[in-house]
């Protein structure tokens, strides 16, 4: 498979760039390097600041919000502005964005906000090249690396950036065939984000000759974008769950029945987590050859070391 290309913050352990000269090591980012490509940006290296440098942050000055280095009274909005621009304008486009956190350039939606006198007004803003990024890439999976510490965001991430990165796949064979086939394959996983919309794309790709193949493609890929809005809830993994254990019951034994369905119980009553019972289906699905189900990217959203 093509590997998914990530934009990422170069001090996100690819860079010592760091105000302080340091660089942060992410566990999630050190193991996607063997399945990943990387696009890596240092914003404020860009704009010509030294490493190390004396710290920037976002400032409220009279009615507007600049980017400021307080020491030196520096303000560098607008060249962090021309740099954003320009490099969004020219980069490849990615199949998911992995930013730093809490930086005045990157962070996403953590960012510190101060008055002109230096006291906090706010620590949900978003870093200037964050801005631009969340603009242009908007319902793609863009986290940063704080966030991805926490399982279930860190699924729903790492799920989506492989699906984008398949549907790319399909995009660049440019052939209907491959859009067909890549909705073929994803349907569970489709129906365990949002039953309803997957429903929609379905009726879509049923009346594909009303569009150019082009607009097949990009209406495709914007309710691909609705569909994975939010991260799959409990209820919708284990209707998927039911609706494949459908496929494989009847030939199960009795005692592997009671067994699957104690589990999706514990994972009902967090007990235990949503791997278990899919384990559990692939097991069987392996054993009694269903092939509808083994095609299935729900049961191997990502590689499984991630
Ligand atoms: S957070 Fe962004 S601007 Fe700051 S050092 Fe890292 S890559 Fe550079």
């Amino acid at each position: 498979m093509t590997k998914p290309l990530i934009l990422i913050s170069k001090c996100l352990g690819f860079d010592n760039c760091r105000y302080n000269g340091d660089t942060i090591k992410s566990e999630i980012v050190e193991k996607l390097k063997k399945h990943c490509s990387f696009s890596t940006v240092c914003p404020e290296v860009e704009i010509g600041l030294s490493v190390p440098r004396n710290p920037i942050r976002l400032e409220k000055r009279e009615k507007e919000e600049v980017l400021i280095q307080p020491k030196s009274g520096l303000i560098l909005s607008e060249k962090m502005f021309k740099f954003a621009q320009k490099f969004l304008d020219s980069a490849n486009e990615p199949d998911g964005i992995i930013l730093k956190g809490r930086s005045p350039s990157c962070g996403i939606k953590d960012v510190k906000f101060y008055s002109a006198r230096g006291i906090e007004i706010d620590r949900k803003h978003s870093g200037v090249f964050a801005s631009f990024v969340l603009k242009k890439y908007a319902g793609y999976p863009i986290e940063d690396e704080g966030r991805l510490l926490d399982e279930r965001i860190r699924e729903h991430f790492l799920t989506k950036l492989f699906a984008f990165t398949r549907f790319r796949e399909a995009k660049e064979s440019t052939s209907v065939r491959s859009l067909l086939k890549f909705h073929e394959t994803n349907k569970l996983l489709f129906m365990a984000y949002n039953q309803k919309e997957m429903r929609i794309l379905g009726n879509m790709l049923g009346n594909q000759k009303k569009f150019t193949k082009e607009e097949l493609f990009s209406t495709y890929f914007e309710s691909m974008k609705r569909i994975m809005e939010r991260p799959i809830t409990k209820g919708n993994e284990e209707n998927v769950l039911l609706h494949a254990f459908g496929y494989v019951s009847k030939k199960m034994k009795k005692k592997e029945i009671e067994y699957f369905l104690s589990t999706l119980n514990d994972f009902r009553e967090n007990k235990t987590f949503a791997t278990v019972p899919i384990a559990l289906m692939k097991s069987q699905i392996e054993r009694f050859e269903v092939e509808y189900l083994k095609s299935q990217t729900y049961f191997r959203r990502h590689p499984e070391n991630l």
